[in-house]
């Protein structure tokens, strides 16, 4: 029988792997093996670690939670268009070189459009 903490580790991960779509509690206990009370206890605990976020959705005339993860692994896509990525000075660019990231105005432009784009995210929503 697994011990409780592989169990959080398990649901954490699958709840990652839903990604934004989250999943529903339901859907988590099915995918663990584990009673719908044992499901529910899970959840609750990588809640109060901070770890996942459960929100309240109606589904087929009866409340329950859908499950989000907290923090997303980041992904290549990421930073696929960073200028560093096909920057010519790239191999003399350092903290403590003529060419710093600290004072390039592309990193800079890049990281702002960034900044822009998350708070236009985070305003929707
Ligand atoms: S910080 Fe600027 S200069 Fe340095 S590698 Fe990145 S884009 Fe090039």
């Amino acid at each position: 029988m697994p011990k409780p903490n592989d169990l959080e580790q398990k649901a954490l991960q699958i709840i990652m792997n839903a990604g934004n779509e989250g999943l529903l509690q339901s859907e988590l206990w099915r995918k663990l093996g584990a009673s719908s009370r044992e499901g529910s206890r899970i959840a609750l605990k990588l809640e109060s670690k901070g770890l996942i976020r459960r929100e309240r959705e109606l589904r087929d005339g009866r409340w329950t939670y859908r499950l989000y993860p907290k923090r997303l692994p980041a992904s290549i896509d990421s930073i696929a268009d960073c200028p560093c990525m096909m920057c010519p000075d790239s191999p003399r660019c350092g903290p403590s070189g003529n060419i710093t990231p600290q004072d390039c105005g592309k990193l800079s432009e890049w990281l702002f459009r960034i900044a822009e784009s998350t708070y236009n995210i985070l305003g929707d929503s």
